[in-house]
């Protein structure tokens, strides 16, 4: 990835291959997140996406190869010097039944506590900033498991703001979103990477909001890497044939210049048809 070999890399794994059980998903990866970067994972489902990032965050075992998070094994930390460093929000959280969305973001406060120092001004404060950015501080006193989806989301996010990382992964933060609340998302995150020198890593689903907001764009399928480097060079109609096995048209948008993919119509779809199916 030509973006991130000149620079520093706090996150990145070696020869790299992670599974379940006997079952091998990830297949020998390099990888370096790019610093100060918004890094986003594409990938049809099941091509290993969760799978990297849960092992780039510790939380499943390499059965070969290795992450090092600056400079060191990861699996040498000790969870808490993880927590201070590295971010993560998985898949589909839960949270405790009846907890309010202030005490889920203040979660995010954990890892900065220690026995003879409770809560304290500096954690008030992240919580403060981290509810206002994520837009969730006027429910503040309202109970996680009765919001919307997308309220809720945003309270998980909150709380990875919260722990105040400079690396941060998301596994598709996006699900249950409105659109607008999803582009706010991604700008709030591009943000962060270009503002705050935060490092990124967020799987997306959506393919065009992750080529207009990403600087770097990583396609996986079937456990590898395919193409890794900005949307202009990777979201290619090629690419995302090769990847996705999608037949689209990659066309720039006039107000950005990014990359924005349409795919084609099938047969049933095309007008010519659609006209023959109306009842005379
Ligand atoms: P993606 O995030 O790209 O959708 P995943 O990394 O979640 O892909 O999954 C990759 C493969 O690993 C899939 O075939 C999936 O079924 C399998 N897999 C994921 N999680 C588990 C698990 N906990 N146990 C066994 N197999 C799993």
């Amino acid at each position: 990835m030509n973006t991130s070999r000149s620079q520093a890399c706090r996150l990145l794994s070696e020869g790299l291959t992670a599974g379940y059980q006997d079952r091998r998903v990830l297949e020998n990866v390099d990888f370096r997140v790019a610093e100060g970067r918004l890094t986003v994972l594409l990938g049809p489902n099941g091509s290993g996406k969760s799978t990297l990032l849960k092992t780039l965050a510790r939380t499943l075992t390499p059965q070969r190869g290795r992450v090092l998070l600056d400079g060191q094994e990861i699996h040498r930390y000790r969870t808490r010097d993880i927590a201070h460093r590295l971010g993560v929000l998985p898949q589909s959280p839960t949270a405790p039944e009846g907890m309010t969305v202030r005490e889920l973001v203040g979660m995010g406060r954990f890892p900065h506590q220690r026995l003879w120092r409770q809560w304290s001004k500096q954690d008030e404060r992240a919580v403060a900033e981290a509810m206002a950015v994520a837009r969730v501080a006027d429910f503040a006193e309202r109970q996680v498991d009765a919001l919307s989806g997308g309220q809720r989301q945003r309270c998980w996010i909150a709380m990875v703001l919260a722990q105040d990382t400079d690396l941060i992964l998301l596994d598709e933060p996006t699900t249950f979103l409105d659109l607008k609340v999803q582009v706010d998302l991604l700008e709030l995150l591009v943000r962060l990477a270009h503002e705050r020198g935060r490092t990124l890593l967020v799987v997306l689903h959506d393919l065009n909001l992750a080529a207009a907001h990403a600087d770097v764009l990583v396609m996986m399928r079937d456990g590898r890497i395919e193409h890794s480097g900005p949307p202009e060079a990777v979201f290619t109609a090629a690419n995302l044939k090769r990847v996705f096995d999608l037949d689209a048209e990659v066309i720039h948008a006039s107000s950005t210049g990014r990359p924005v993919c349409i795919p084609a119509l099938g047969s049933a779809a095309s007008p010519t048809r659609r006209q023959e199916e109306l009842p005379a």
